[in-house]
C-alpha cells in the first residue's frame, strides 16, 4: 500500500472572518476541540470582538428578546449565562435580578462573550492557539494547498480553511422607478449606522421603513433620545412581533410527527393553537415545541413548500417565533396608543422631495387599497431586515467570492448555499474542503439560524467537522 500525505497538524490554521457572535463561539470550540498545534485566527473589522451588530449596541434599552435561561453560549451549559451573570455585582447589574426569565440589555450578553473569550486566552495552551486580527477581508483566494486572505492595508494571512461568520448586512433599499431619494442625507440606509439618529429634530416626523425587530429597537432609542415627533412604520403586511408569554409559554401536549407539506402543516399549527386556548393555554407554546425540528422540516420540505412559506407565510412566522420581551411590548403599546406611532401596510412606490434638504413626501399603495396615500417626512431609516440576497450585496469578499465562483447565492436568495455540514458550494456545485460559514449566511440551507440557541448549536457541529478535518488520521504504511 502506498503512503498517503497527511495534514500536518503543525502547520493546520483555521481563519474566521468575522467575529460577531457566530465566529467567535465557532473559534471558543474550535480551541476545545482542535489538536493543540492549530491556529484560530479570528478576524474582525470593527474594534469589538464578540459582539457584532446585535450586541455591541450601548443603548441599555435594546432588550435581549430571549430570556437570560435561553442565552447561554453552550447547549450543553444551558444556564451558563445566567450564571455569569448571577456572578456580577450589584454595580455592574445595576438593578437588574438576574432569573431566568428575566430580559437583560444586549450589551450585556457582548460582555459576556467577550468575558468567555477573555477566559480562553488565559488557558495557557490556547492563548497561544487564538490570535485576533482586526481587519477587513476584502478577498480570498486557493493558493495551491491552502488559501489566501487579501485584508486592508494590503495584508495577507494564509491559513488551510476559512469559515465566512460575515452575519447580516443593512438592508436593501425598496425599489422604487426614480431611486435618486437613496443618495439624499434624509435617507439612512443603515439602521445601524452611527449617525442615523444623530442631529434629529426631536419634532420630526419620521418613517421607518419595516416593522420588524430592527424597526422596534429604533423606535426605542428614538423614544429613548425625547423624541416627540410623529412615527410611522411601514411594511407590505403591517405585522409587528408579538410580545413573549406572561410567565413563560408553558408547554404544548407531545406531538407524534409533524406533516412536512406546508399546508397540512399549517392546518395542524392553527388546530393545535386552538385546543390550547380551550385548554387556557396560548400559541406560544406551540410555535415553541417547533423549534427544536424546525431545522429539520425546512430541509424535508420541498423547494416549492418553501417557496409558498417565503412569499405568503414569513411575516407570521417571523412575528410569531421571535417575540419581544413585556416592558418593550409594554412601550411600543404606549406609542401607538398615544398616537405618536402608527404602523401601516402598503407598498412604497415613489419619493417627492425638493432638495436635499426638505422634507420628503413617501408614497405608498396601501395594502388591498386602490388609492395612493403619502407621508411627509424629514428622514427616512431603512429597518427592513437584513438584505440576504448575495447576487445583489455589494460587499467586496462577497463579490469577489461569487466572482471567482467559489461561493454561490443559495436557490432562495436567503444567504450562502452550503451544505448540511456548512461547506460552501461553488458556481459548479462543487463542495468546498477549505471555505466554510456559519450563522445567518447559511440560512438558505438551515432556515431559523438567527437566534443564539441555533447558532450555539451550529458552531460546535461545525469545529467538531473542522477539527475533524485538521486532525492528523491513520498514517497508511
Ligand atoms: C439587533 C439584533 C438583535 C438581536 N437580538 C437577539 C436576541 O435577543 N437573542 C437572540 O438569540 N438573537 C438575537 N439576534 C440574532 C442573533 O444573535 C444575531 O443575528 C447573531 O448575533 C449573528 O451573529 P453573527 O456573528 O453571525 O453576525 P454579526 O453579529 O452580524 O457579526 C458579523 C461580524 O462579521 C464582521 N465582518 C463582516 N464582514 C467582514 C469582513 N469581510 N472582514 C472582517 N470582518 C467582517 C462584522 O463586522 C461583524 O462584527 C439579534 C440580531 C440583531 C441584528
Amino acid at each position: 500500500m502506498s503512503s498517503s500525505t497527511l495534514p500536518d497538524p503543525a502547520s493546520a490554521s483555521i481563519a474566521i472572518v468575522g467575529a460577531g457572535f457566530s465566529g467567535t463561539l465557532l473559534a471558543l470550540h474550535l480551541l476545545q476541540r482542535s489538536p493543540p498545534q492549530t491556529r484560530v485566527i479570528l478576524i474582525e473589522r470593527n474594534a469589538q470582538f464578540g459582539r457584532g451588530a446585535a450586541y455591541s449596541t450601548g443603548n441599555s434599552s435594546h432588550l435581549l428578546n430571549v430570556p437570560a435561561g435561553k442565552m447561554s453560549a453552550f447547549h450543553s451549559r444551558p444556564l451558563d449565562f445566567l450564571h455569569w451573570l448571577q456572578s456580577l455585582s450589584e454595580a455592574d447589574l445595576c438593578g437588574i435580578v438576574p432569573g431566568p426569565g428575566t430580559f437583560v440589555p444586549r450589551r450585556m450578553f457582548g460582555r459576556y462573550i467577550r468575558h468567555l473569550v477573555n477566559l480562553e486566552m488565559k488557558v495557557p495552551e490556547h492563548g497561544d492557539q487564538l490570535e485576533l486580527v482586526r481587519g477587513d477581508v476584502t478577498d480570498i483566494e486557493p493558493n495551491g494547498g491552502g488559501l489566501t486572505l487579501t485584508l486592508d492595508r494590503n495584508r495577507t494571512i494564509t491559513a488551510d480553511r476559512a469559515v465566512l461568520a460575515t452575519g447580516n448586512f443593512p438592508p436593501a433599499a425598496p425599489p422604487v422607478e426614480d431611486p435618486a431619494f437613496y443618495d439624499s442625507p434624509a435617507y439612512k440606509p443603515d439602521p445601524w449606522g452611527p449617525d442615523t439618529l444623530a442631529d434629529l429634530d426631536p419634532d420630526m416626523p419620521v418613517l421607518l421603513i419595516g416593522t420588524g425587530l430592527t424597526t422596534i429597537d429604533t423606535i426605542v432609542s428614538l423614544l429613548d433620545q425625547g423624541h416627540r415627533g410623529p412615527i410611522t412604520a411601514l411594511s407590505r403586511r403591517g405585522l409587528m412581533p408579538h410580545r413573549h408569554a406572561a410567565g413563560g409559554a408553558g408547554s404544548a401536549p407531545e406531538t407524534d410527527s409533524f406533516p412536512t407539506r406546508l399546508n397540512v402543516l399549517t392546518r395542524a399549527l392553527r388546530s393545535s393553537s386552538l385546543r390550547q386556548a380551550t385548554i387556557g393555554g396560548s400559541w406560544h407554546a406551540v410555535i415553541d415545541e417547533l423549534r427544536p425540528i424546525t431545522t429539520e422540516l425546512w430541509q424535508a420540505m420541498c423547494t416549492a413548500d418553501r417557496q409558498r412559506f417565503l412569499r405568503h407565510l414569513r411575516p407570521w412566522w417571523d412575528t410569531h417565533r421571535h417575540r419581544v420581551s413585556g416592558p418593550v411590548a409594554d412601550r411600543i403599546e404606549a406609542a401607538r396608543a398615544s398616537g405618536q406611532l402608527r404602523v401601516r401596510a402598503g407598498r412604497i412606490r415613489s419619493y417627492r422631495q425638493d432638495g436635499p434638504d426638505a422634507e420628503v413626501e413617501v408614497v405608498f399603495r396601501p395594502r388591498f387599497a386602490d388609492e395612493l396615500d403619502s407621508v411627509t417626512v424629514g428622514r427616512v431609516i431603512n429597518c427592513a431586515g437584513p438584505d440576504a440576497d448575495y447576487s445583489r450585496i455589494r460587499d467586496p469578499l462577497v463579490r469577489r467570492l461569487l466572482g471567482k465562483g467559489l461561493a454561490r447565492p443559495d436557490a432562495l436568495c436567503l444567504g450562502l448555499d452550503v451544505t448540511t455540514n456548512c461547506a460552501l458550494l461553488g458556481a459548479d456545485g462543487s463542495i468546498s474542503r477549505r471555505l466554510f460559514a456559519v450563522g445567518p449566511v447559511t440560512k438558505g440551507t438551515f432556515w431559523e439560524m438567527t437566534a443564539v440557541p441555533d447558532i450555539r448549536q451550529q458552531a460546535e457541529f461545525l469545529a467538531g467537522q473542522l477539527a475533524a478535518l485538521v486532525r492528523p488520521g491513520p498514517v497508511l504504511a
